[in-house]
């Protein structure tokens, strides 16, 4: 069986560890996307971290802001979005991305905690490191999330024994509490994660090909893992509505091309994708929420904070990425995107020039104010690559150099020792 486990309210529990008085009580995890990595001035001894982040992609900036008025209130308001909830506060109705304001009205005696990014991404690492001594093929899907797969290795009868005891094990070992899903296929499985979690199940749900219809079926579509509110649309302007309509619909999804044809066959159970061990790192990016803002030259001002603090997480990880995305929302919703893929010399600078580059393109609406920039790497590969003419390619080696001495003044002294001056205008 392939199975699936993600852990329960996991920013949430962590914070429990760290402060057991926070059991039973109703806490959120909140977020100010790190506004303060904007701020004109330079911030002190404080650098992009990957340590002991397995897989995920971490983005996380040290910051000596800690108690809620600190991190949360600004201009007298309170600022941020609910990352994370814990059950009792779900109870009342609080929910992931909702403001914080609005999730003190339904829940007034909500504890809301500034983030622990570096704690939680430690936690993560833990149990990997233990998961992979348990289970003979595991892979990282995210932060709190993994896959496993167990054939040749459990005997299907023994699944939801060994789940038992391991999800056991786990609590009394990390004192996380964490939800598994098994079945016959990745994506099924992590819906049976969905069935097995504190408000609806009991923590472990298994599910023998026999059972996968009967419980797929009933299921609407947005239960399923990436199905977003875009192709819900599309799927119900068609009169689907539930994941067995879905699979009636073999023709249309067809037509859909991949992403269609993908998908049908994850709801179907017969995709055969595998769990891939150590393919955890697929991207690495960097993203921010911000107040609207019309201004371009302030745009391009962020970008190239943005890329600054990317070129420094990719330098940790040592890859050379081949493939760049960045991506814009704007402020009635709309979105634009584009990913550029050749073969270059990475460097901070590379970076920024086909930043920029892309920017101008995937700028659709100038007139319309931006209020999300994100942007990342992935395609990964070592050594080899090659930057067209032998001039260019002497420049871009030269630039690599130079920007792998700034990282390792960046490194020892914060990532705002070295900026641009475009970035202080
Ligand atoms: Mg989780």
């Amino acid at each position: 069986m392939i199975i699936h486990l993600d852990l329960d309210s996991f920013f949430a529990s962590c914070e429990r560890l760290l402060n057991p008085a926070l059991k039973g009580v109703p806490i959120a995890v909140g977020g100010r996307g790190d506004p303060f990595i904007f701020d004109k001035e330079s911030r002190k001894n404080i650098d992009v971290t990957l340590e002991n982040s397995g897989a995920f992609v971490p983005t996380i900036f040290y910051d000596s802001k800690s108690s809620f008025k600190e991190y949360f209130v600004e201009d007298g308001k309170v600022r941020g979005i609910v990352i994370t909830s814990s059950y009792e506060a779900r109870a009342c109705g609080v929910k992931t991305g909702m403001t914080i304001r609005e999730a003190l009205l339904f829940c007034p005696s909500l504890k809301v905690l500034p983030p622990n990014h570096l704690f939680y991404h430690d936690r993560s690492h833990a149990l990997k490191l233990y998961l992979q001594k348990k289970i003979p093929v595991l892979e990282q899907y995210s932060v709190d999330e993994f896959f496993g797969d167990l054939r040749g290795w459990i005997d299907e009868s023994e699944t939801e024994r060994f789940l038992t005891s391991l999800r056991e094990e786990i609590l009394k070992r990390f004192g996380l509490p964490v939800s598994i899903g098994a079945a016959p296929s990745k994506w099924v499985a992590k819906m049976a994660t969905s069935a097995a979690k504190p408000n609806r199940g009991n923590g472990v749900k298994v599910l023998h090909q026999k059972d996968v219809d009967s419980f797929v079926d009933p299921l609407p579509i947005e239960a399923f893992p990436g199905i977003g509110r875009g192709f819900a649309r599309r799927l119900r302007a068609y009169k689907i509505e539930t994941l067995g309509e879905l699979k009636e619909a073999k023709h249309l999804l067809y037509r859909w091309k991949k992403p269609g044809i993908q998908l049908y066959h994850r709801v179907k159970g017969d995709d055969k994708e595998p769990v891939v061990a150590g393919h955890d790192r697929r991207s690495i990016g960097i993203s921010r929420t911000i107040d609207p803002i019309y201004d371009r030259d302030e745009i391009r001002r962020r970008v190239l904070i943005l890329c600054r603090h990317l070129a420094q997480l990719v330098i940790k990880i040592d890859a050379e990425p081949k493939t760049i995305f960045l991506g814009i929302k704007y402020q009635f919703g709309q979105k634009s995107k584009l990913s550029v893929s050749e073969e270059f010399i990475f460097s901070e600078l590379a970076l920024r020039r086909r930043i920029l580059k892309m920017l101008k393109k995937v700028d659709i609406y100038p007139s319309l104010a931006v209020t999300r920039l994100a942007i990342n790497c992935s395609n990964f590969k070592r050594g080899t690559s090659s930057s067209g003419s032998l001039f260019e390619h002497r420049r871009a080696l030269k630039e690599q150099s130079l920007w792998k001495h700034t990282a390792k003044v960046r490194k020892k002294y914060g990532i705002d020792t070295i900026r641009s001056a475009i970035e202080m205008l």
